[in-house]
């Protein structure tokens, strides 16, 4: 179980620096699942900074089901998110599959997110441990929590005390109606076994935009230290994840609702 204090993760942003931890109000990542092209990025992070978020969420480097599926746009997205970052001061975070690709994406990256999939890849997570960048570490989509718990300790281990826990739910057997399930309770249990920042994404957690809403605001109601939000200007056309992405406008109005609940700090 845990001993002493929760610890924070400073990270500098253009714009100041952000700190994500329970004694600290909540941080709000959002933006597409996948950078596009140039405009829909600079116009998504103009959007979700005016409405609150400290980061611009975009994925350059994609890990789909399907090989055929659309794989990002790899370095060039970065540079792209490189721009919106310069354009809006908000802070960038993106994920690393291949640790060849570790160099290229900490010149753009605040944070560096590892995605499920490759939560027990332990070679990058030792890679990440011990390089300087704060990393985001999202739960496996079957990984108990204290497999995830563990790959943590992976990147602490290494020498990288800067890791944020993300809950992004798990494997469910009711397809039919959630694309996951978005498990609420780890934010009281990683509580009381960790000190580490929680951060929770219901956009991949239930896979359909009409519920990301209500997901979001029960995570804050619960305590969480962070969100992330799927966001596009245009759900109907995105190459990836748009079933589940909030408009501009939708993430608007759920801003104003979250700040009714707002985090006890
Ligand atoms: C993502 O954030 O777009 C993503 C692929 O997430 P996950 O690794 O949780 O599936
Ligand atoms: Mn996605």
């Amino acid at each position: 179980y845990r001993h002493g204090e929760a610890s924070e993760v400073a990270v500098p942003t253009p714009a100041g620096t952000v700190y994500f931890g329970e004694h600290h109000p909540l941080v709000i990542t959002a933006g597409p699942c996948s950078v596009e092209n140039e405009e829909m990025i600079v116009e998504t992070a103009k959007r979700v900074k005016a409405a609150g978020a400290q980061f611009l969420r975009g994925g350059a480097y994609k890990p789909r089901t399907s090989p055929y599926a659309f794989q990002g746009h790899g370095e060039s997205a970065l540079h792209l998110l490189a721009a919106a970052r310069e354009e809006t001061g908000l802070g960038i975070i993106t994920e690393l599959m291949d640790s060849e690709d570790l160099e290229v994406l900490s010149n753009v990256a605040d944070v560096i997110q590892i995605g499920a999939r490759n939560m027990q890849n332990f070679p990058l997570l030792k890679k990440v441990g011990a390089q300087d960048k704060p990393v985001l570490l999202k739960r496996g989509m079957s990984a108990t929590i204290e497999e995830w718990i563990m790959a943590a300790e992976y990147i602490l281990a290494a020498g990288n005390p800067n890791v944020i826990l993300c809950e992004r739910g798990i494997r469910t057997f009711d397809r039919r109606y959630t694309r996951n399930t978005l498990d609420l309770s780890v934010i009281p249990v990683l509580r009381s076994l960790t000190h580490l920042p929680i951060m929770i994404d219901p956009s991949h957690g239930t896979g359909l935009a009409e519920y990301v809403p209500t997901m979001a605001l029960a995570a804050v109601a619960a305590g969480t230290d962070a969100l992330m939000i799927e966001v596009h200007p245009n759900p109907a056309k995105a190459l990836s994840d748009g079933p589940q992405s909030l408009t501009p406008e939708r993430f608007d109005r759920l801003m104003e609702e979250m700040a009714v609940i707002g985090k006890a700090v």
